[in-house]
């Protein structure tokens, strides 16, 4: 496999990280993930204009966005994966450990493709989640390389058995600490506000268009636990995960237990989304 580091598309066997990075030190720097199916990206430009939205809140200087998008078509024509998704990384550069920034130094670049298998399968299926505190900073709108809180939270579901842990401040729900979360409760569909306190995931945001689409009405308000527990359906998102029904919460059921029509009909909806891709 064929992967890109700092200027070098290389085997990744031969390529060897620069331990003065900042992504290593500070995690000082920004990501993307972005989806392939059948060979074309989902979403492409919706999370390029992420990343260059996390760059310029961060004051990353000195990359271009055709720079990003060489390195995909690089990484694209010299890996043979159709079905997969692509890792971006931006850091602020080669520096030695000092915590201001480094000056007239170029930021660094680092990218890979994987290939992953159809979430259908796990998709017909719900996913039991836990609820934890959201104690991360005020800048969740930033896709940040510094996810401790994340990593914590989403261990503590894993040993719980739980797919994903549902994050809240003082009892109101933000999201999930890989995904964004939505509840229906008499046939409306709730979902934070897009604010400082949650990544408006790129899934989200094709959520909130299916949802257009078919005449759901949508609420991007923030809603409790209380809310939580009693929705009538609950389904997490994300790049990696699509559309994953949620049919219980902290081992109570959601619902009547079993995957929701509203749940249903959006997966379905996602799916000839993305399907519809090598058609095009
Ligand atoms: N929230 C957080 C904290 C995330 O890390 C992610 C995925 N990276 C999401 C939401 C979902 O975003 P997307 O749909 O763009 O993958």
């Amino acid at each position: 496999k064929i992967s890109y580091y700092n200027g070098e598309f290389k085997q990744d066997a031969d390529i060897s990280i620069d331990y003065n990075d900042r992504a290593f030190y500070f995690g000082d720097g920004v990501y993307e993930v972005i989806r392939l199916y059948n060979g074309v990206f989902y979403t492409l430009e919706a999370h390029i204009d992420r990343l260059f939205r996390s760059i310029e809140k961060i004051g990353i200087k000195g990359i271009e966005r055709n720079e990003i998008m060489e390195i995909i078509a690089g990484l694209q024509q010299q890996n043979q994966i159709s079905n997969g998704y692509i890792y971006l990384q931006v850091s602020r550069g080669i520096d030695g450990r000092n915590h201001s920034f480094p000056v007239n130094t170029p930021p660094v670049v680092m990218a890979y493709m994987n290939t992953i298998e159809s979430s259908a399968a796990q998709n017909e299926e719900g996913a039991a989640i836990i609820t934890s505190e959201d104690y991360r900073w005020l800048k969740c709108d930033i896709k940040s390389l510094n996810l401790l809180p994340n990593v914590l939270e989403k261990q503590r579901a894993v040993e719980q058995g739980a797919k994903e842990a549902v994050l809240h401040r003082n009892g109101t729900v933000t999201e999930g600490t890989s995904t964004n979360v939505f509840i229906v409760k008499e046939g409306t569909l709730y979902t934070h506000p897009a604010d400082n306190l949650i990544l408006n995931g790129i899934t989200r945001l094709s959520v909130l268009e299916i949802a257009d689409e078919l005449e759901v009405p949508v609420k991007e308000e923030s809603f409790t636990l209380a809310d939580l527990a009693a929705a009538d359906e609950v389904f997490i998102t994300s790049t990696t995960l699509e559309v994953l029904a949620v049919d219980s919460v902290d081992g109570q059921a959601v619902g009547e237990g079993l995957k929701g029509p509203m749940t249903m009909r959006i997966q379905e909806a996602f799916q000839k989304k993305t399907q519809k891709l090598n058609m095009s």
